[in-house]
């Protein structure tokens, strides 16, 4: 068992942690990163086979390397892991994998991070645990399906070749469900049950979006933000609903002969999944597209809201000085937790720690 002392714990190596241990360097303090997978951008990589980033490469860049490629070209998801990888290696950046944060907890001004055996005693603490973090969100019935459906939430779809021979269910139609559910359709019927999130009215490949994400792009970041009422107004739709279809429009859905229904699926029925205004259905796989939920039940300190986030203003905890968050939805605004919105924040953070550092410095002396 070991103890180590540091001035800050980084818990999580995407793309939130890396960009505030490398603000933090630039601000000449130091940090550790800690991240439970093996290698860094490992949770790009598990993404499904054909995901390609919904933003283009001009971007997705992170504070200080510009993402490799062409301005308007669509990064895999390979390419977004390798790119994080790129990213720690370039600026040097302390990673150490294979160290998952069990526990954390607030003991004598400064916080605990328990991994396994060991522990590490650090000032401050920034939680980067983003979406990957996150718990797949899955209603309790899909324990009610008849055990011969094969089913799988999209963090583990992978590819159609996964599915069981016939008919499939997608589940949430926000954009990870329109791609999922178009594909499959290549290979089987498919039906596509969720509200209509609306969808961008360009397409990614197409001149216009050139146009168009620019401005998607500024109100992100500029206007719909905590600081004005229309961002406030925002904040539960992107923190709890699916965001509007990007690549995916409702006419190539039809085209390839997705049933499309806009009802709920609300149960089970003898072992079958019941869509709202529909009744059972007879399927043979269902791929829950329905999000993620935000568990920090191994973080043990009184700082969260009724609705599990924690209560922290542009991820400054004013309960517990010294914690800090990065890459939270609407963490400050819509941007934030996507790559062109991420490095404002993780500056934002890096600057209260230096202040926080150089306050006690001069306490100390
Ligand atoms: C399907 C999908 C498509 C997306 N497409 C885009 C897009 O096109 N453009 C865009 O800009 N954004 C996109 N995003 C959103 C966003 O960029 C990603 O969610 C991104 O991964 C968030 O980065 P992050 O650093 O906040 O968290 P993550 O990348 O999730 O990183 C968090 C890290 O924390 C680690 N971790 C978690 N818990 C612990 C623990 N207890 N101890 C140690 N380590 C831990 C994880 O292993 C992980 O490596 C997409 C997201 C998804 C899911």
């Amino acid at each position: 068992m070991t103890i180590e002392h540091i001035e800050t714990a980084i818990i999580g190596a995407g793309q939130a942690g890396l960009a505030t241990a490398y603000h933090l360097q630039r601000r000449g303090r130091s940090c550790l990163i800690l991240d439970g997978n093996e290698h860094v951008g490992d949770n790009w990589r598990a993404q499904w086979d054909s995901l390609r980033l919904y933003t283009p490469a001009g971007y997705d860049s992170l504070p200080g390397l510009p993402f490799p490629g062409p301005r308007w070209s669509y990064p895999t998801k390979d390419q977004v892991a390798d790119y994080l990888a790129a990213y720690a290696k370039r600026f040097e950046l302390p990673v150490r994998t294979l160290a998952r944060v069990d526990r954390l907890q607030a003991i004598d001004g400064k916080y605990l991070l328990r991994l396994g055996a060991d522990s590490i005693i650090t000032e401050n603490v920034v939680v980067a645990t983003g979406t990957f973090g996150r718990t797949p969100s899955i209603p309790d019935f899909a324990l009610d399906l008849d055990p011969s459906i094969r089913q799988l939430h999209s963090s583990e779809y992978r590819n159609p070749a996964q599915l069981k021979p016939g008919s499939v269910l997608v589940v949430g139609a926000s954009h990870s469900g329109t791609d999922i559910a178009f594909e499959v359709a290549s290979t089987r019927p498919t039906v596509l049950a969720g509200r209509d999130p609306g969808q961008v009215p360009v397409r990614l490949d197409h001149w216009s979006a050139r146009v168009v994400f620019p401005a998607i792009g500024f109100l992100a970041k500029h206007v719909l933000t905590r600081r004005t009422p229309i961002g406030r107004k925002a904040v539960a739709g992107v923190r709890f609903h699916g965001l509007p279809m990007l690549r995916v429009k409702r006419s190539d859905l039809q085209a390839r002969g997705v049933d499309r229904i806009l009802g709920r699926v609300t149960g089970a029925r003898d072992g079958r999944p019941v869509v709202d205004g529909v009744g059972a259905l007879d399927v043979s796989n269902v791929v829950w597209c329905t999000g993620f939920r935000q568990v920090f039940d191994w973080i043990d300190m009184p700082i969260f809201g009724a609705d599990g986030w924690p209560q922290e203003m542009r991820g400054v905890v004013p309960k517990a000085p010294g914690l800090f968050f990065c890459g939270l939805a609407f963490q400050y605004a819509a941007a934030s937790t996507v790559l062109p919105g991420v490095g404002r924040d993780a500056a934002y953070v890096a600057e209260q720690i230096k202040a926080r550092v150089g306050t006690s410095v001069a306490l100390a002396a």
